[in-house]
């Protein structure tokens, strides 16, 4: 599904050499390098605060820690996303409440989020699934009229812009309150191991939240509220910093190839391409993901692999069927959109290291089988 092996070699030597830097500086923790690339990182975005931590997981829960909330306060977020989104609002013992997804985007559904608000809400997490951004003018309206805090879950939408009808851009991560992001190595911004960030416009907030991910410290051995231990460390700091600088570029490789694909399968009576609802930079494919219509999806699915093709099923099971999120207030006919995709959606090879030809033998594979 990605090709980190030919994505290192162009950078190689550069990688190397920033590595053998922070040994021989023995700055392993919080080093020049973390603070170095938390500043890069916050010229890219426009963003007044970065705060670097260890993982996409813990970014998001260190943003629902630095909110004040309750338990039985209720987290809007939706159906259709990778676990940690619902899981770090169940560990703080606040409410998960799952909504329904576009069938289009494939990203937050306004009528559904909506109809999700009662008394308790106090935050909603859209996710820019799979690169796209959610349609953050309608979220902003809806946060507005009750009071709601935005926290933007950009695992797999780092360097996306955000087109408002008002016609101004801005990053994805920067438009709500507080944007979170992974740099787990297959994300499009991937470290070597683990790594996240959290970024925020405002000043107090990016303070309260620098010291939750260090013990809640504020003053040395001075501990004012209960934090967590998070950071990135700066061996991975200095690798993202390098590859800060060619995000623009691997995001535009997968662009390329998203179209390549587009392209060649979107006349297919079988096939449902990805819908790009915004300007073409809205959506940086963090994967590239396709709806099979009228056909079997996890035949296609077996024939890929058969033909040495990976491919991958995000996500299989909607989140309000599993065991650890079930909610007796759930009605499936509310999750009439994530149901459909969960048995439908297949998602292929997408790198900054596909070529065009690898693009058409992927797409003959795919038709082969539908005919
Ligand atoms: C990858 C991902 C995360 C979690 O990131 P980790 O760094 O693996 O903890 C959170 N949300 C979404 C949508 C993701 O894709």
């Amino acid at each position: 599904m990605v090709d980190l092996a030919g994505q290192l070699k162009p950078i190689a030597e550069e990688v190397n050499l920033v590595i053998n830097n922070v040994i021989e500086n023995t700055s392993f923790i919080n080093g020049p390098a973390v603070a170095n690339f938390q500043k890069n990182l916050e010229n890219y975005l426009n963003v007044k605060h970065v705060i670097p931590c260890a993982n996409g997981t813990d970014a998001l829960q260190i943003a629902l820690m630095s909110l004040d909330l309750n338990p039985g306060d209720e987290v809007i977020t939706v159906d259709f996303t990778f676990a940690s989104t619902v899981e770090v609002i169940a560990l703080l013992k606040l409410t998960p409440v799952l909504v329904d997804v576009d069938s289009e985007t494939f990203n937050i559904n306004i009528d559904s989020l909506d109809s999700a608000i009662t008394e308790k809400s106090k935050v909603i997490i859209p996710v820019h699934l799979f690169g796209q951004v959610a349609n953050m003018d309608e979220v902003i309206r809806v946060a507005k009229k009750h009071n709601l805090e935005i926290i933007e879950d950009t695992a797999q939408a780092i360097g996306a812009n955000y087109k408002f009808s008002n016609g101004s851009k801005q990053k994805a991560g920067t438009i709500g309150l507080i944007g979170t992001t992974s740099f787990f190595p297959s994300k499009n911004l991937g470290a070597y191991g683990d790594g996240g960030a959290i970024f925020t416009n405002k000043d107090s907030l990016a303070h309260k939240i620098r010291g939750i991910v260090n013990h809640g410290m504020y003053e040395r051995y001075q501990h004012d509220v209960v934090g967590v231990n998070s950071r990135l460390d700066s061996i991975q700091a200095a690798i993202l910093d390098i590859k800060l600088k060619h995000l623009d570029y691997y995001n535009n490789s997968r662009k390329k190839s998203a179209l390549k694909y587009t392209e060649l399968l979107k006349n297919h009576k079988n096939i449902i391409t990805p819908m790009v609802l915004g300007d073409e930079d809205s959506h940086v494919f963090h994967q590239y993901t396709l709806i099979i219509k009228d056909a079997d999806r996890d035949e296609l699915v077996k024939y890929l692999n058969q033909n040495q093709i990976p491919c991958g099923v995000y996500y299989p099971i909607p989140l309000h069927q599993q065991k650890a999120y079930q909610n007796d207030k759930y009605e499936e006919k509310d999750f009439e959109v994530t149901n459909s995709l969960s048995k439908s959606v297949i998602s292929l090879p997408m790198h900054t290291e596909l070529d065009d030809e690898q693009v058409e033998f992927i797409c003959e594979k795919i038709i082969k089988f539908l005919k």
